[in-house]
């Protein structure tokens, strides 16, 4: 089927789309709700209180609506604070199963909110909440999961576990090769320990449980990523499990022009990169929700001091503590920012020339589309199988040296340095850009009339909501 104008399609198709509540999968379906307001939908967004006005900010101007239902952590030994909506907010990311069991508790406010919608066409909802499906089934809509995962993590994690690697009795580090895909092997550690170690009846494990047995009951999954990224993952998606399908309708970041700034004073660092020459910076940034040591943090910081590379750091956390005197050495070639930037705008500056990311499948996805290769430092969730694709499966970025050589050894100033100039000034640098600058432009060209996503995205609409 080719693809279809967006004319074709009826303004009366409306989509409920439910982020979970963190930056980095609420961003993409903010994305996606723009590439339906696009095609003529109604677009209805559900989110909690404290996590509106990002939402509202970020859709100011369009004709989507938002529905803010009540969430109130309450958990068995009160461990999260009152107040706390968000997982970026959290004290700490080992509270993440609890938080995330407890969004259940939204369940009877979103029904009552369906009772009183226009006919719905398909929810997109994420996966961590599980219990949207159960509504979904109540109210006979189809539920679209959202994962915001690559192809390649997602058939990577499948086979390792039908494989019985992450239960092996071989070290937590020792390198096992997959069968069905032999130039990929992985250890234990690419997996976090509390999913990898979690017992029936705990939370993490009941938890799984839950959000994979919704998704695979669900009627599809919508994912970030364009099928010339990943075909071989993509095409091992749709055929071992053909009654569930997969739309890759992304990057999602391209669905809306990265902004040149519009406000009246121009963010300090801003300012500071504009003055500096192509491809000389290096943009250095852990996501919404990295936790990093102080000493962690002092590697990186005397990593990059020594390595006299121009870089651009934000510094997430007002606890993060860099070493005493640092910015003052660094002054001028480096800059710390301690506030929230437009991350997609930092990374399609043609000064940035690099960056030394945690590998969030979003930055990975942004990196790609800005040309930028990367050191990839990843921290928790599905990072470690992020970074072997950057490095081993799309040849644009190197791993982080770790001073033990291992997946989740620690860093030190010395690999840093190394690592970082490797990818500024070396040849090895030089042949990343040139790979990750291919990719860039078969993004630009998936999303495009007639390519790739555009089409995925055609075909969903049709297969959901019929012809007109
Ligand atoms: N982000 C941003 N500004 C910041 C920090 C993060 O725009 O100061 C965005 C980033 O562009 C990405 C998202 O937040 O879209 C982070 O998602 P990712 O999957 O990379 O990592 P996570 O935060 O989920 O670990």
């Amino acid at each position: 089927m080719g693809s279809i104008p967006s004319e074709e399609f009826n303004s009366s198709f409306h989509a409920l789309l439910f982020p979970f509540m963190s930056k980095g999968h609420t961003i993409p379906l903010l994305h996606f709700a723009r590439l339906l307001l696009r095609r003529n939908f109604s677009v209805t967004l559900f989110t909690t209180t404290a996590n509106r006005p990002f939402i509202a900010d970020s859709l100011s101007g369009t004709a989507a609506s938002i529905v803010t239902l009540p969430f109130t952590v309450s958990t068995t030994n009160n461990d999260i604070p009152p107040g706390i909506e968000s997982t970026d907010k959290l004290p700490s990311m080992s509270l993440f199963f609890e938080f995330a069991m407890a969004t259940a508790s939204i369940q009877p406010h979103f029904e009552q909110a369906l009772e009183t919608l226009p006919r719905v066409s398909f929810m997109v909802t994420d996966g961590f909440l599980w219990w949207t499906l159960q509504s979904a089934n109540k109210f006979h809509i189809p539920r679209l999961v959202f994962f915001g995962m690559s192809c390649y993590s997602v058939s990577v994690f499948r086979e390792a576990e039908m494989q019985g690697i992450f239960r092996g009795p071989q070290p937590d580090d020792e390198l096992v090769e997959l069968t069905r895909f032999p130039w990929i092997k992985i250890c234990k550690e690419d997996l976090e320990p509390s999913s990898r170690n979690a017992e029936p009846g705990s939370i993490p494990y009941e938890f799984n449980v839950k959000s994979v047995g919704a998704s695979v009951n669900s009627y599809g999954t919508v994912v970030n990523s364009f099928y010339e990224l990943e075909p071989l993952f993509v095409d091992y998606l749709k055929t071992t499990n053909t009654s569930h399908k997969y739309w890759c309708v992304g990057p999602l970041c391209l669905a809306d022009d990265v902004g040149s700034f519009s406000g009246t004073k121009e963010p300090k660092w801003m300012t500071w990169l504009h003055q500096k020459k192509k491809c000389s910076v290096l943009y250095v940034a852990f996501g919404s929700q990295a936790e990093i040591s102080n000493e962690e943090l002092e590697e990186i910081a005397m990593g990059l001091e020594e390595s006299m590379v121009s870089f651009l750091w934000v510094i997430r956390k007002k606890d993060w503590v860099l070493p005493k005197g640092f910015e003052e050495r660094v002054e001028g070639r480096g800059m710390a920012v301690r506030e929230w930037v437009d991350q997609r705008e930092i990374l399609n500056d043609e000064r940035v020339g690099g960056y030394v990311s945690h590998c969030g499948w979003n930055s990975v996805v942004e990196s790609v589309c800005g040309g930028v290769p990367m050191v990839a430092w990843p921290m928790m969730a599905e990072q470690h199988v992020n970074a072997r694709m950057v490095e081993e499966e799309l040849k644009v970025g190197i791993r982080m040296e770790t001073c033990d050589g291992k997946v989740r050894g620690s860093v030190k100033r010395e690999g840093v340095s190394k690592c970082v100039k490797e990818l500024m000034e070396g040849e090895r640098g030089i042949q990343l850009r040139q790979n990750v600058k291919v990719l860039a432009r078969l993004a630009r060209m998936a999303v495009q009339e007639g390519g790739s996503s555009w089409s995925a995205l055609d075909h969903l609409i049709h297969e959901l909501c019929g012809k007109k």
